[in-house]
């Protein structure tokens, strides 16, 4: 069996052939791969900034958007037969009794830092022939989304992010009268930083709540992200020829930030121009560069007198993964080519060096398993 595989003390990256895993408990299902994504997290890995090998393995299988086709089944296992599309979920459980949220079934919320997660951190990943793991950690995918699954995983951070954006906001009345048919968005202006899968990805979830949808990026434009940004009704301002100020100017009151450019300077410049009883969501993970500096005073008095939340979302629970299946769908057939104009490039396994650890291009490079 091939798979992908980063060795941290010998700082390389490499496809080995190892052994096949074996179902190993009744409610094992037993996974042929069809196609992982490629994302910045699995770069980073790359280039050895993290990324834990499992107890007892000098190498880390890495890869963690995925979608799998159910090749084997335990005896126990009740919802999965072979043939069925699979999207496997990445983090588990810590082991400590004391954490609720593990206990609850909401790893994504874990308190202790010892939950391990599929790819990443402390379990094997997704970019391997043949993948194991136990039914409950799997989510049935319809035939219908074959060709975009892979985009479930990262559809996820979204979704989480709304579930959390319509509790928080349902401390104040913030729908309006009429959102009951037009979604929970309507009548309300998002702002998605950053043009890449998750902010896609964001502002097609935004849009179909019906919120007005602006997608801020770098990239002049006409370029491929902005041409998707416009087809699902979202418009599309680049930060080269737009400021901040002027970004604000256009869409007036700032109701939601759904941040996914990991970009820190350029999210605080954005939070000083959120809007009254608006709410900012961060969900990228910047690297660590030089202090700017920003108007905390600025920030702080709005925090305040305009009633805003601003919140961090990690990870994502099955309710969450269940929500991006099914927005997935309504995408597909709402956007069929925008959805499928995200996955820029489909590659064999062996192309990995260069998809891994070359240049980024394109918007989701997905590995395809022949
Ligand atoms: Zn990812
Ligand atoms: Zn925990």
């Amino acid at each position: 069996m091939k798979s992908i595989a980063v060795i941290p003390a010998e700082r390389d990256v490499k496809l080995i052939e190892g052994e096949e895993p074996k179902l190993s408990s009744p409610s094992d299902v037993k996974l042929r791969m069809l196609e992982v994504g490629i994302c910045g997290t699995d770069r980073e890995i790359c280039s050895f900034q993290y990324g834990t090998p499992p107890k007892g393995f000098d190498y880390l299988v890495i890869g963690h958007e995925s979608l799998g086709e159910v090749a084997a089944v335990g005896p126990a296992v009740a919802g999965l037969k072979p043939g069925d599309l699979v999207v496997t979920m990445v983090r588990r459980p810590c082991l400590h009794e004391e954490c609720v949220s593990c206990v609850s079934g909401r790893a994504d919320f874990c308190y202790t830092g010892d939950f391990t997660e599929r790819g990443i951190k402390g379990a094997h990943g997704f970019m391997a022939d043949i993948v194991v793991d136990d039914e409950r950690n799997m989510n049935l995918v319809p035939a219908s989304l074959r060709d975009t699954a892979v985009l479930v995983e990262p559809l996820t951070i979204a979704e989480k992010a709304l579930t959390q954006i319509w509790s928080m906001q349902g401390r104040l009345p913030w729908a309006c009268p009429h959102s009951a048919a037009h979604g929970l968005g309507h009548c309300h202006r998002a702002v998605v930083l950053g043009a890449g899968p998750v902010g896609l990805l964001g502002a097609m979830a935004l849009v179909r709540q019906g919120f007005d949808t602006y997608v801020y990026s770098r990239e002049t434009a006409p370029n491929p992200k902005a041409a998707i940004a416009e087809s699902i009704g979202a418009k599309y301002v680049s930060a080269e020829t737009a400021s901040v100020d002027q970004l604000a100017a256009t869409v007036g009151n700032i109701d939601v930030v759904y941040e996914a450019s990991g970009a820190s300077r350029l999210s605080f410049e954005v939070i000083q121009r959120l809007g009254v009883n608006g709410i900012f969501v961060f969900t990228g993970v910047p690297g660590r560069k030089a202090p700017v500096s920003i108007d905390t005073d600025l920030v702080m008095r709005n925090v305040v007198l305009k009633n805003q939340a601003v919140f961090g979302s990690v990870n994502a629970s099955r309710e969450n993964f269940q929500d991006a299946i099914r927005d997935l769908v309504a995408f597909n057939e709402l956007w069929p080519a925008s959805v499928q104009a995200l996955i820029t490039g489909r590659y064999p396994l062996a192309a990995y060096h260069d998809l891994l650890l070359g240049r980024p291009t394109g918007i989701k490079n997905v590995l395809a398993f022949a």
